[in-house]
């Protein structure tokens, strides 16, 4: 983690979340470099390590077994992780394209993204059939389909050892069902060349074991759905089509402009391509001094070396070489807990080296897992009194943006005087004022929030969403924003560019929502954060607090639970596929949900006070109560589970405090979750609500009719 008193002055980008970059991440997370600041580019927020993919296939791991979870690695690193798959590089402007969001720039760059088993010259291929690579794909895929029905037909096309290894592992588990009707391999040539004939003889042993087919020199006209046709007319069987034939690198490398050696990025000794800005390790490099095989065992040794080595050109230090092994302990699968064992042509096969295998995968996925926890700040001898309490037990999470209690905000404002002014309207408990301006009426709001991801461009996005909230629930249309940012210390360089990602991803949310941004201030401070004053005007009467019937029927068009969910990101706790999910939710604008829910009685958007604490505030504005239906809420993946562990946000006791005496299970305390960017909470015609949920949902929203209002004054009850 970079100390907030020390300035950020080079940007390193990490491209790809392979084997060599998770190991450098992790590197990095025990001894970072002062003053730079990392980021890692995946297209998802896990990475799965690839020894162990043949024991998953086979039903010896979990598929969760396999993943390395770089938003947990990120944070232990102090990196951003961007999740989205580069599609170039510009050399000569050192920035990195990313679909979706302004270009990531950098000073330097490393690129590990693996290679694909894509066949895109063979007919059938991308319709029918699975590359084995990228993993994560392949393996989800399998998933589905060995938990199906019936007799299964299973193909790998490529006789290397992967392909062997994964037909191996498929049969197994398919017999191990009852389901294995036929397994093939294909190989337009020679199977297992490239191994030693000891090692291939007792593959092609293990292959009759399992009953595979095994067709040599056998080149594929077409993959169909059920069946492959070769060339010389014969049909194979297959529902399930796996390409495990070769090394292909990814087209958008040739682009680059990087040398290449057959589309791989060709690098030194030192893993610096032909631009030092750019260094490239793993399957996608070539090593131009040594030449290898593409393995992870390569991709792994390369780490120590290249950690040091961007070290040493951000630091000015001297780079140092990689020398590879000239062989290395193959450790393949033989399908059941049996592996095969080959270094310098010499052999075994038995129980004995799949333990091995399964110890020395499971030390290596070992390393990214239970990261140290953030700790409070350590307490100073002599202190005030009161520091204590006002502490907490916990580091203030930033789960709901760091924001201000309720009842802390209540007694600040409850001495201010009554607004004299006749064109404001005055609104109690909304987030929002209305305005009358020229027979206009126009509504105003600000929010901003201390950054709950490292990723200016998703924080502003989600700060935009989160400050149009207050006017998209007044079913006002969006007009004018002003930006409020607070920014790190930063070189100039990086402060130019962190501005360029906030203002294009802020710009773009605040454009699409039909308001445009007319200003802004911004200042330097400890940490990021972003806030807008948004304006908007009013088509029709603004919809408030006040106005909910009893019989009217609740809508919640997100679900919730980001608080949660962010605080337990930041103390390393929450999964990364939980919490690029919240990402997105946070993400989503709500400027369609609005448009459907215009006719709404009352409406509010649901954040920092939670679910209950502006249910609570529809209720006193409206003089009704409520009933709440604890299981028709709505939670994100993962919220529940974490409840139960105990896991709450720093604003929770606050939140809480609004009803001491209600009695909640762990998922009913999630009515008290802060969110950030939430969903519209809306009192509808009870007679509509079913249409309405329809309609939003079709829009894409995940809403649901939650509950509904009572004449019971202020109070809710959960059922
Ligand atoms: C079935 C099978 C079994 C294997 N078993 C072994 C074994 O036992 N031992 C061994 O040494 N090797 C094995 N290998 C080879 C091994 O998988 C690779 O050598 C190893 O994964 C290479 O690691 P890497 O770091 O280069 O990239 P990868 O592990 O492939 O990781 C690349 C990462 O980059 C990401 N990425 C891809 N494109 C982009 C993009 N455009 N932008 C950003 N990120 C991107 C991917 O999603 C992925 O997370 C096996 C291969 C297969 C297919």
């Amino acid at each position: 983690m970079n100390d907030p008193h020390l300035p950020l002055t080079k940007d390193l980008v990490l491209i790809g979340g392979g084997h060599a970059h998770a190991l450098v991440l992790r590197k990095w997370g025990m001894s970072p470099l002062p003053g730079a600041r990392l980021t890692v580019i995946n297209p998802g927020p896990t990475a799965p390590y690839s020894g162990m993919l043949p024991g998953f296939v086979a039903g010896h791991y979990q598929r969760a077994d396999l993943d390395i979870d770089l938003v947990k690695l990120a944070r232990f690193a102090g990196a951003r992780v961007v999740i989205g798959a580069a599609t170039g590089i510009d050399t000569a402007n050192r920035l990195v394209q990313v679909p979706g969001r302004a270009p990531i720039a950098y000073d330097l760059a490393s690129v590990d993204i693996g290679i694909t088993s894509q066949m895109p010259a063979l007919p059938g291929f991308s319709a029918h059939a699975i590359p084995a690579k990228p993993l994560g794909e392949f393996a989800a895929k399998w998933d589905a389909f060995r938990n199906g029905q019936g007799p299964a037909h299973i193909a790998v096309i490529g006789g290397g050892v992967a392909g062997v290894e994964l037909i191996l592992a498929m049969a197994y588990a398919l017999r191990a069902r009852g389901r294995l009707a036929q397994a093939t391999l294909i190989d337009s040539a020679k199977a297992l060349t490239a191994i030693g004939a000891a090692a291939r003889n007792r593959l092609r042993i293990a292959l009759s074991e399992q009953a595979v087919t095994l067709l040599e020199g056998a080149e594929i006209a077409n993959i169909a759905p059920d069946h492959i046709r070769l060339n010389d007319g014969r049909e194979v069987l297959s529902d399930f089509t796996t390409g495990a034939a070769g090394a292909r690198p990814y087209g958008w490398i040739a682009d680059t402009g990087l040398q290449l050696e057959n589309g791989f990025i060709s690098v030194d000794a030192n893993l610096q391509s032909s631009d030092p800005a750019v260094f490239a390790t793993g399957d996608c490099a070539h090593l131009s001094h040594a030449p290898r095989p593409k393995a992870g065992v390569y991709a792994v040794r390369q780490a120590p070396v290249l950690f040091d080595n961007l070290r040493a050109i951000l630091s000015g230090g001297d780079l140092r070489p990689y020398e590879p092994q000239k062989d290395y302990l193959k450790l393949i699968s033989l399908g059941e807990r049996s592996a095969l064992g080959e270094r310098f042509g010499r052999i075994i096969a038995s129980p004995v080296m799949w333990r091995w295998k399964d110890q020395i995968d499971q030390k290596f996925m070992a390393k990214f897992r239970d990261y140290p926890v953030m700790q409070q700040p350590r307490l100073p001898r002599h202190h005030t009194l009161g520091m204590v309490e006002a502490l907490g037990d916990k580091p203030m999470c930033g789960g709901c943006g760091a924001k201000v209690g309720r009842s802390a905000l209540r007694a600040a404002l409850a001495p201010l005087p009554d607004s004299q002014r006749t064109d404001i309207t005055p609104l109690p408990g909304d987030d929002a004022a209305l305005l009358t301006t020229g027979g206009v009426q126009q509504v105003i709001s600000s929010d901003h929030l201390r950054a709950l991801t490292d990723d200016p461009v998703v924080m502003a996005r989600i700060a935009a969403i989160h400050a149009l909230g207050d006017i998209w629930a007044m079913g006002a249309l969006p007009q004018a924003a002003t930006a409020n940012l607070i920014l790190p210390r930063l070189s100039s360089e990086l402060q130019q560019r962190t501005l360029r990602e906030i203002m294009s991803s802020a710009s773009q949310v605040m454009r699409r929502a039909g308001a445009e941004i007319v200003g802004g201030h911004t200042s330097l401070g400890s940490e990021l954060t972003i806030g807008f004053t948004v304006t908007g005007l009013c088509p029709r009467p603004a919809i408030t607090l006040a106005g909910a019937r009893p019989g009217d029927a609740l809508i919640l068009t997100k679900p919730i639970g980001s608080g949660v969910i962010m605080a337990a990101e930041m103390a390393g706790q929450a999964d990364g596929e939980w919490v690029t999910a919240a990402l997105a939710l946070m993400c989503r604008p709500q400027a369609r949900a609005a448009e459907i829910l215009q006719d709404a009685h009352a409406m509010t958007d649901v954040t920092g006070f939670g679910l209950y604490g502006h249910l609570s505030g529809i209720c006193e504005a409206s003089d009704v109560g409520a009933d709440l239906t604890t299981s028709a809420v709505p939670l994100m993946p993962g919220a529940a589970w974490l409840a139960d562990q105990g896991i709450r946000s720093s604003l929770f006791a606050d939140n809480r405090a609004l009803d001491p005496e209600l009695q909640t299970t762990s998922a009913q305390d999630l009515f008290f979750d802060p969110q950030t960017a939430g969903g519209l909470l809306a009192a509808v015609p009870a007679g509509q609500a079913d249409q309405l949920v329809e309609k939003l949902r079709k829009s894409g929203e995940l809403a649901a009719q939650i509950g509904r209002i009572t004449d019971r004054r202020h109070g809710i009850k959960l059922i």
